[in-house]
């Protein structure tokens, strides 16, 4: 039987920042994946460390986690941009909403910057001029190619921590102190399950009962013929407003919401805002749409996708371009808070339900758990 401190289940981007940051402690980590290299949510999306989407309460461990992402990038030689992001305002109602959290932000500490249409022209490539009103840029987000973190970090913790990975091993028993598959056992002193969507095969009592579900979206990646081009920073559009938690301590939210739902109705419908984020080979990744629900069908909707390039045609204007994939991702939602967290028998944690947050948030939260199960315990 082989024997280890620290086992995790996931390589995922949530195992792999709790192997982080138990291997930075000195501990001896396994990961298990069942997968002969991970290709969950964690390779399906923008690569966004997008420290701002995250409400005033979550902001200390969102900071931290930027930081800690910064230090792992910088050390494994990851590429990445501390690009930060632009929120685009086409209308009164969005521009407003900017303003307001641009100061109210600050009372939080969030650290934002209001941009003319000519500032915002400096700031970032293929932006269209016509009806912008402003901008909301903000310097802390940082940009990562998902699928190169995803395939890389194990190397590097290998490498640098002797962490030890076993692809293509599905653990499918889990008691205090021990794991199991097919054909093997773990024996471990402490076990941190980090499954992604998998409510199936460990703990589906406790999933189901913590009412866990499901988020299919669509995404797509494109190329422009400029290969050149740098749009530099991420962007987004008045849509992302209403999505992400850090906007609702803004009272102007109501109105931009009241307009929206009356003139476009089939964006709300199907989740549809806009995110853009540019990678080292010029490729751009844009999305995406929210499908919440306990089965992700496959079907990807052409609607949902027209819905989402005209919205990308609103804002961004970079000449010629062609569509190089379409896919979708699901990640797991906790309905009961920004994330899941169990202890579903002693020594054993689980840790899923992230949302749409988990790039962000991830190294954060392998730090908080690691702190929590000191050596010796
Ligand atoms: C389209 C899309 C766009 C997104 N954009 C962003 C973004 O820009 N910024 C951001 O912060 N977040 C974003 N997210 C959210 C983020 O990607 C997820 O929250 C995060 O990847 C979840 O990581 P995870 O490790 O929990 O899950 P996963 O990446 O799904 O990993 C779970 C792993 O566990 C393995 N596993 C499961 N069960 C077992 C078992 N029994 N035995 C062995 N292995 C097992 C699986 O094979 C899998 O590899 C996005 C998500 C999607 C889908």
């Amino acid at each position: 039987v082989e024997r280890t401190e620290i086992a995790i289940v996931g390589a995922g981007i949530i195992g792999l920042a709790h192997a982080y940051a138990f291997a930075r402690r000195g501990r001896k980590v396994t990961v298990i994946e069942r997968s002969p290299a991970a290709n969950g949510a964690s390779v399906r999306n923008f690569g966004m460390i997008w420290t701002i989407g995250q409400p005033p309460e979550m902001r200390p461990l969102a900071v931290e986690s930027n930081r800690l992402w910064r230090e792992i990038l910088s050390a494994a030689g990851l590429w990445h941009e501390a690009a930060g992001c632009l929120h685009l305002a086409y209308s009164d109602d969005e521009w407003a909403v900017m303003q307001e959290f641009d100061e109210t932000g600050r009372e939080y500490g969030y650290r934002t910057e209001l941009l003319s249409p000519e500032e915002v022209g400096a700031k970032a490539q293929g932006v269209r001029q016509d009806h912008l009103r402003g901008g909301l840029f903000s310097p802390e987000e940082v940009c990562v190619d998902p699928r190169e973190v995803v395939a890389r970090l194990p190397d590097f913790l290998s490498r640098e921590y002797g962490v030890r990975f076993d692809f293509g091993r599905a653990a499918t028993a889990c008691e205090t102190g021990c794991l199991a598959g097919f054909d093997w056992r773990l024996e471990a002193d402490e076990i941190v399950v980090c499954s992604g969507d998998d409510y199936e095969t460990l703990f589906p009592a406790q999933f189901a009962q913590a009412g866990l579900t499901r988020c299919r979206l669509q995404m797509l990646r494109a190329r422009p013929a400029n290969g050149s081009m740098r749009i530099g920073p991420m962007l987004c559009s008045g849509l992302t407003l209403l999505h992400y938690k850090n906007f609702q301590v803004c009272t102007t939210l109501s109105d931009l919401r009241e307009r929206v739902e009356r003139e476009r109705p089939a964006y709300l419908r199907h989740g549809v805002h806009l995110l853009v984020s540019q990678h080292a080979t010029g490729e751009i990744t844009i999305g995406d749409s929210h499908h919440y629900g306990p089965i992700a069908l496959p079907f990807n909707d052409v609607e949902v996708e027209n819905l989402i390039l005209a919205e990308l045609a609103r804002f961004l204007d970079w000449g010629s371009w062609e569509l190089t994939q379409r896919w979708q991702g699901v990640y797991s939602v906790f309905p009961g808070g920004p994330f899941f967290e169990a202890e579903p028998l002693p020594g054993v944690r689980v840790l899923t339900g992230v949302g749409g947050a988990g790039m962000t948030l991830s190294m954060g939260l392998g730090e908080r758990t690691a702190t929590r199960i000191p050596a010796g315990v």
